[in-house]
């Protein structure tokens, strides 16, 4: 059983797809991820891929589908995999189509206000990387290693903004294109609430 997640950023799409990968055992799957193992493998495919990234340009669909069609041969994806962020487009998802198939779809949905709030409030360790939200953590310095809390360029209202103006654009089309086979979830304050729907649905699949 293969599951696409989808859903904006600050959307809580992270927390979510950790508990579906850990509950139903389903090895999740980021062409981000993917990219940076296979380069540091250092296979042919990713080191090629990397020479698209190095000039700051999309790796092309066709290498990216070798990469992923490498990874769902190994062992422990035989159960199924949670793509995250692949495929965002329309024609990735019908690239994808060529290698395997997409048999559910979980879209979190999330006012847009609500994940500008989230992501505005983001702060980063300028040392060691840990994430912090404003809202909830009272201090400048990471607690971790005492490091300064810095926002992010991409963290910042416009970049925010353009993110979610993207995925509108070219994201959300898929909820169209993969209509028979879209559980929508609404994402509500406790992760947990969140969750709840979707471990009932997928507890439902599997008798
Ligand atoms: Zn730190």
């Amino acid at each position: 059983m293969n599951i696409l997640l989808m859903g904006p950023q600050g959307s809580g799409k992270g927390t979510l797809g950790n508990k579906i990968a850990r509950d139903f055992g389903l090895v999740p799957v980021s062409t981000g991820d993917l990219f940076r193992q296979s380069i540091a493998k250092g296979e042919k495919l990713g080191l090629e891929a990397k020479t698209y990234m190095d000039k700051g340009l999309l790796v092309p669909i066709e290498l990216t589908l070798g990469i992923l069609a490498d990874r769902l041969k190994q062992p422990d994806c035989q159960k199924g995999v949670m793509f995250d962020g692949f495929p965002r487009s329309i024609e990735q998802a019908e690239a994808l189509k060529k290698i395997t198939d997409i048999d559910h779809v979980i879209l979190l949905d999330v006012p847009k206000e609500t994940c500008i709030q989230r992501m505005i409030g983001r702060r980063v360790c300028s040392c060691c990387g840990a994430i912090f939200n404003v809202e909830t953590y009272g201090s400048e310095d990471c607690d971790k290693c005492g490091g300064k809390l810095v926002q992010r360029d991409d963290d910042k209202l416009d970049a925010i903004k353009t993110r979610l103006e993207v995925y509108e654009k070219t994201t959300a089309p898929l909820i169209d294109f993969y209509a028979d086979r879209v559980f929508v979830v609404k994402g509500q304050e406790d992760p947990e609430d969140t969750y709840r729907p979707v471990n009932d649905f997928l507890k439902g699949l599997k008798k």
